[in-house]
């Protein structure tokens, strides 16, 4: 990567963008230097993670959002990720059309990323693209993604707010635990509040973060939307920025950036590790190693360490 491209995403070229992002999704060779300027470059973009079950309203939410945004004059760049695509090739279709409404926008951008399969590599790519995002002097970063699992935690790692979406169909508190939302949010947003349940499921949401927020934690604060109708929206946006205050003052924000900090260091290291050990050579040779095992009586444990010494010498 040249250091033309580094200027054209200093001034918020979204071409440029839309190519290095594109790049980092297919797993482009991008060299560590060019990362490490891209660092320096860095504004402190807020980072928001939107997450929830498939049809909760995330994309509806994010772009009402964006609006707000855009109002109070702030930039604002998009990543929905998709763990359950393979890849996106730049665009879902649903992004075609709220892209539609930005598209002559030099304040908004907003794309797609799929996994390539690739699950494990799409937190690191999605913090890579929150990093392009934040260096092209966007002042708020939102990752989107389908609660489906692991998503929602990777991406409660790379951002500083994550906010979980349900519907008042969600169902009951038992189905909550189990997904796994409740640990991960920092504010809940109930949307699609037009329909029967919603406040039902605020309070008993509300009771439930009451008693399992862990002590000197800030307890998540509960919201109401219709997305679609507009209704909520202002509440939850001021919500938003009163929380972050809150987590500024206590000390909160800097370090969840510096556990994700930490958590890259360890993640590039592992990645570069693997890269270094899993050589093509490497995997052929083992490939072939394996291949020639005809009996199970060895212990897995025993070939592998056997392996491993082979592979070594
Ligand atoms: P996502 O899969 O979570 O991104 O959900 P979408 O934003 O694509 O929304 C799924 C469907 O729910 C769409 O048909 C939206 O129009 C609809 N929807 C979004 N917000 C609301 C809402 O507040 N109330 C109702 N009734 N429908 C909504």
């Amino acid at each position: 990567m040249d250091s033309d491209t580094l200027d054209r995403i200093r001034s918020n070229d979204h071409r440029t963008l839309s190519r290095v992002i594109s790049q980092i999704e297919n797993d482009g060779n991008i060299s560590d230097s060019f990362f490490e300027e891209v660092h320096t470059s860095e504004n402190q973009a807020i980072r928001i993670g939107i997450t929830g079950p498939p049809g909760a309203g995330k994309s509806t939410l994010t772009n009402v959002l964006i609006q707000q945004f855009i109002n109070e004059g702030k930039s604002v760049g998009v990543v929905a990720v998709d763990p359950t695509s393979p890849f996106t090739g730049g665009a879902l279709l649903g992004d075609r059309v709220r892209m539609n409404n930005y598209i002559w926008n030099n304040n908004v951008f907003i794309r797609s990323m799929g996994s390539h399969g690739d699950l494990g590599g799409l937190a690191r790519k999605t913090q890579d693209v929150g990093d392009i995002l934040s260096a092209s002097g966007k002042d708020v970063v939102i990752i989107e993604t389908v609660g489906v699992g692991q998503g929602e935690h990777d991406v409660a790692k790379a951002v500083d707010l994550t906010l979980v979406i349900l519907v008042p169909e969600f169902g009951d508190e038992i189905q909550m635990m189990k997904a796994g939302l409740i640990e991960i949010g920092d504010m809940f947003v109930i949307n699609k509040s037009d329909r029967e349940g919603a406040e039902r499921l605020a309070q008993s949401l509300k009771s439930m973060l009451h008693t399992f927020t862990k002590k000197g934690k800030l307890e998540p604060p509960v919201f109401n939307t219709s997305a679609d109708r507009n209704e909520g929206i202002l509440d939850l946006y001021n919500g938003m920025n009163e929380l972050l205050k809150v987590m500024e003052k206590e000390g909160i924000l800097i370090q969840k950036q510096l556990d994700r900090h930490r958590n890259r260091v360890y993640n590039i290291i592992q990645d570069r590790l693997l890269k270094k050990f899993w050589t093509q050579e490497q995997l052929d040779h083992l490939e072939i190693s394996i291949n020639h095992l005809d009996t199970t009586q060895t212990s897995p444990h025993e070939v592998a360490t056997s392996l491993l010494k082979k592979a070594h010498e």
